[in-house]
């Protein structure tokens, strides 16, 4: 009897389970100590165009942790994300973008670069968010030009009415859109008429293989001239070879960010990519 419910308990237990659940309990508390304490950071990866020179950054959120140094968005947003934590985080993120946007503007070879941000679905879909971009570009004097906001096709999924509606007051002050991960998600080509998108994004994971994988090959050039009869402009991510860029290039992509260029870098390193005036 004991023999058999000690069985039992082991299947209740799971040992591994245990271990998960309590590392979610500690990171979560870290979290909430990294918010308090400062240590999260932006790092700029910078985006050039055709002829390689730096036309803006996108910023990519690290957590400076005091243990275990830098770690990846893809270790923490997820989870930041199911929490709701991320609404935290995500006001944090524009109000340091847009502080960035503001030293940008008051010099000569850093003015016309554009930031973009990543804004995720739940961020997007919370009742003031339309608000909080605002309050941002109005306390640091941005120019809203200049803000690009990188949604996933995962917003995408609620009320496309509500979407469209605040992403239209957004883009009438001037705010771009760029859709991130392009041709991963859900995309309803119906959708991509209606949004006022100004940039695609083609996911990494088509550019990856482009010049050995003719499939990879065919679906950039679709997303290409999709993009360009929509009158979008596309930007392609993970460039690292120059071929790459070379076939991006012949099938009309103007928009590169990559390794070939540069990984994300904290700000003082961005900024020494950025060519000096004489
Ligand atoms: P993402 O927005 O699609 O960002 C592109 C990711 O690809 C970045 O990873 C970047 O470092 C990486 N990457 C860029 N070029 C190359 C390349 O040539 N080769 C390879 N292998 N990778 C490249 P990172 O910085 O780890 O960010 C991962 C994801 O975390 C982002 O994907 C984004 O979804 C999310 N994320 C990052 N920062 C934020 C943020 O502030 N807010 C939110 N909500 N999500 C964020
Ligand atoms: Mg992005
Ligand atoms: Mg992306
Ligand atoms: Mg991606």
């Amino acid at each position: 009897q004991a023999k058999k419910s000690g069985r039992n308990l082991v299947c209740f237990f799971d040992p591994k389970m245990e271990i998960s659940i309590i590392n979610r309990v500690v990171l979560e508390r870290d979290l909430l100590i990294a918010l308090e304490h400062n240590q999260f950071q932006l790092y700029y990866q910078v985006q050039v165009d055709s002829s390689n020179t730096p036309v803006g950054a996108e910023a990519l959120i690290r957590w400076n942790h005091p243990q275990r140094g830098i770690v990846s968005p893809l270790e923490f947003i997820p989870l930041v994300e199911e929490t709701g934590m991320i609404i935290e985080i995500g006001q944090w993120v524009i109000d340091s973008a847009c502080r960035q946007l503001n030293a940008w503007q008051q010099h000569v070879n850093t003015a016309g670069l554009s930031l973009s941000i990543n804004v995720s679905a739940k961020q997007f879909h919370k009742a003031d968010f339309v608000d909080i971009i605002k309050k941002s570009i109005d306390k640091y004097s941005v120019n809203p030009k200049l803000l690009k906001i990188e949604l996933t096709e995962s917003v995408l999924l609620n009320n496309i009415q509500t979407i469209i509606e605040k992403m239209n007051t957004l883009a009438a002050i001037g705010i771009q859109f760029s859709l991130d991960d392009f041709g991963t998600g859900y995309s309803s080509l119906q959708y991509l008429k209606k949004l006022p998108l100004h940039q695609l994004k083609i996911d990494q994971s088509f550019v990856r293989e482009l010049c050995v994988d003719s499939n990879d090959k065919t679906i950039v050039k679709t997303i290409i001239s999709m993009a360009q009869s929509l009158g979008l402009s596309v930007i392609a991510e993970g460039v690292e070879t120059e071929q790459q860029q070379q076939y991006l290039i012949s099938q009309g992509c103007r928009n590169f960010q990559g390794y070939l260029f540069s990984r994300p870098v904290p700000i003082d390193q961005f900024e020494s990519l950025i060519p000096q005036i004489a």
